[in-house]
Order: C-alpha cells, then structure tokens, then sequence
C-alpha cells in the first residue's frame, strides 16, 4: 500500500471524526492505547467541575446532589452496554486485580458448594501476570490447584477436574483472542464456571457476555476506555447467579443500606454488592468521560464499525511491516477473528532498543519481555495497540515506515536506547 492510499482510507472513514474528540499531541502516533488511553478534550473541564464546584462549593451534599453516590452504577451501566451487559448488571469499582480477587472468590464459593470434588482453576500460561498471581494466591488459601496451559490445550483442560476456567478475552502480549461463546460453552458442558478479564476488550472488540454464556467478567478503564492512569476497573456477575455471588470484601458501600450503620453485614442486591469503599469521584469523572468517547460511535455503528477499522488498521500496519521489515516476526493472529487491537512482533534480539528508538520519534508503543522460564513465550515483544477512535490509516502506515527506518539506519544502537527503564 502507498501513503496516498492510506490517506484515501481516511478520507473514505465514517469514523474518522470520533478523533476529535481526543486531545492528542501533536507529532504523536499513539500505538499505546491499550495500555493507557489517550485523554479526551471533555476530561478536563469536567474533573475541574467536580473539583471546584462539586467538591469545592457543594462539598459533602454533593453526594446526593450531583450523584456521586450513584456514579459506580451510572458508569457501570454506560460500559455495559459495550459489553453485552444489561443495566444495573455492572458497576465501577477499585481496580481489575482486586475485582478479580472478588469475582474468582465468588465462583470458587459456588464452585465449592456445587463440585466440591472439583479443585482446579485453569488459566493460560501467557496469561497477564497479576490475574496468576491473584489466583495462585487463592488457590493456596483455599485449598485450590492453579493449572496454566497454553491456549491449544485449554479445551483438553476442562475437565472433571476444573472448578473455574479463568481467561483474559485478548491476550495482552500477543494479541490473541479466545473464543468466549466456544469456551465459555465448553466449561459449562463440563460443568465449570467462566471468569472473563476483559482488559483488552472493553471498548476495543465487540463482547457479548450474555449470548456468550459468560459467568464473571471483570475489566480495566484506563486502556481503551480512555479513563486515565489508575481508572477504576468494573466488574459483573450474570444475574442467574445473583442470589449467589457472595464476594469476601464485604464493605460497607456494598451493604443493602449503608446508612443505617449497623453492626451485621447484609449484602446489597445484584453487583451493588461489589462495591467494597467509598467510590474514587475524581477518577469516576474522568472515567465517564473516556467512556462516553466509545459511546460516541454508537450512532455510527458502535463496536461492530469500531472493530472493522481497528481490523483494518492491524492489517494495514501488519501487512506493510512484513513487506518492509523482513527482520521481525509476526507474533499476533493474522486470522481477524483472533486478533484482538493490537499488533506483536518479535525481534530475536534488539526488541527493546526499537522500542526505545520508535518512541524518539514520537511513535509510542511498548516492550514486553519474554518469559524465559517457558518456551512457548519466550520471545521479547514489541507492541503496537491499535485504538480505532483515534487512530487514521496514515498513522499505520506512516509508524511501519518509522520502524523500516529506525532497522534500516541501525539507530537503535544508540546507547540511550539501550538503557533499560522501569516501566517498558
Ligand atoms: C492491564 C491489565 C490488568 C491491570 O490490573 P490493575 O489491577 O489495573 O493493575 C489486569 N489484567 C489484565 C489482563 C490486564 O491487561
């Protein structure tokens, strides 16, 4: 594909005015998004809102007021309806570790009750490292076995054995996206329950938890929801289970009525249940505000346009590193139906500098490192999230030429680009 052409496709994109909504920095391709999305314009005036006049001037009545007490399921409803949820089924709370910590707590009681014999939770091996230790955490508290496999072994996995089956939807090194409805089936015919991490999903792949048969989902709000650094996370649990979700941090904002303070827990109806302390409001704002960035396509065709052009945008970007880059090695799907937002290329050794050097040109996007403990995730990653709100077909093409250039001249060598920092 030529740049002409690429600009064509942004002439030619119905999605391309949802851009403007985002405060980019100029000489930026942002290829990050999936990691930390990028700050809408509406942010700021809004959290200077809640800051000055909210907090400033209304002070403590603005908990009724101006909602701030409702603000979890207000914008828990709003992202339900990205991912297949219904209303009041989903609420904004702490963070996607400590939901996980609850949901996977929730299906090991039921779990528990329903298959005691059973004692295993699987997972994948290349699965985001906080979502293994959560559960290897639990596991040993509660008497359970962690089993990790590869994904090509899963479906041998759920077996008598298996307890809870829990997944991250799109794999955050590779890209690689489950089948949920497949899966989700599958641990139900044998007889186990689905927790789903849907941090590279929200807002990026089209997610149907209910035609899917999912039972928990929990997900992020700072990646393609746009909510800013440390935005709280959400969590749902299908209604079916709903007089049974018990989850352990039984705070009181989780209580069925937190202002008659008494003494004895009793749980609130639904998810409002887990909810553990006092909503973060500033952070809530900001998330609402991210999250109305991806409501904005639904008058344009919602997820199922935003997905077709983040398809086509991995594509794009995919295609001309393999005709440009011979280099690096392809490590996300190029089947569409199992690529999620983002594109993972491996280089056998000077991954990190590449990174390192596209970002000295304003093209952001990340290193992963291998896990050298197994062989199958081995390979240092360089990562390219493909965020379709904001993102033009030229931005594609123009960050495969970068990295042509930045191999081509060997300016990776340079030292600064060879120094490792904290967070990569
Ligand atoms: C980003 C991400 C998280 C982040 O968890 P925090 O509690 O917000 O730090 C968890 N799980 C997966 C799969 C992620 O991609």
């Amino acid at each position: 594909m030529t740049r002409d052409e690429a600009l064509a496709l942004d002439a030619a994109d119905p999605l391309a005015p949802l851009r403007e909504q985002f405060s980019l920095p100029p000489g930026v391709i942002y290829l990050d998004g999936n990691s930390l999305g990028v700050l809408p314009k509406a942010t700021a005036a809004r959290v200077q809102q809640v800051v000055q006049q909210e907090w400033g001037v209304d002070l403590i009545r603005s908990w009724n007021s101006a909602g701030w007490m409702d603000l979890p399921q207000r914008v828990g409803d709003k992202i339900a309806r990205l991912v297949g949820a219904g209303a009041g089924e989903l609420v904004v709370a702490d963070s996607t570790s400590v939901n996980l910590f609850k949901v996977l707590s929730a299906a090991l009681s039921m779990a528990q009750a329903d298959t005691p014999k059973r004692r295993r939770i699987v997972s994948e091996r290349s699965n985001f490292p906080t979502d293994l230790y959560i559960a290897e955490s639990l596991a040993r508290e509660r008497g359970y076995e962690l089993v990790l496999v590869e994904a090509d072994e899963l479906p041998a996995a759920l077996d008598e054995h298996c307890a809870v089956l829990m997944l991250t939807h799109v794999n955050y090194r590779s890209g690689r996206m489950h089948d949920m409805a497949g899966l989700s089936r599958a641990a139900a015919d044998a007889g186990a329950l689905t927790v789903w991490d849907l941090a590279h999903s929200a807002g990026a792949v089209p997610v149907d938890l209910h035609t899917d048969g999912a039972d928990f989902a929990i997900g992020c709000g700072y990646k393609y929801l746009n909510g800013g650094p440390g935005a709280p996370a959400f969590v749902w649990a299908h209604p079916r289970h709903a007089e049974r979700f018990w989850q352990p941090l039984a705070g009181w904002m989780g209580h069925a009525a937190p202002f008659e303070f008494t003494p004895g827990y009793r749980p609130a109806a639904g998810i409002s249940r887990y909810l553990c302390g006092t909503p973060a409001v500033l952070s809530l704002a900001a998330l609402e505000c991210g999250v109305d960035t991806v409501l904005a396509a639904e008058s344009l065709g919602g997820m199922t346009a935003l997905r077709r052009k983040s398809l086509a945008l991995t594509r794009l970007f995919a295609e001309q590193v393999q005709a440009t880059c011979p280099g690096l090695t392809l490590v996300s799907p190029r089947d569409d139906a199992q690529r999620g937002s983002q594109v993972c290329l491996s280089h056998a050794e000077i991954a990190y500098p590449v990174v390192q050097a596209l970002i000295a040109r304003g093209v952001i996007g990340d290193f992963r490192a291998g896990d050298t403990s197994h062989p199958a995730g081995a390979v240092d990653i360089l990562r390219f999230g493909f965020t379709p709100l904001y993102l033009r077909f030229v931005d594609a093409w123009d960050a495969a030429e970068h990295l042509r250039q930045v191999l081509d001249s060997g300016e990776w060598q340079r030292p600064e680009f060879n120094r490792r920092h904290a967070v990569t």
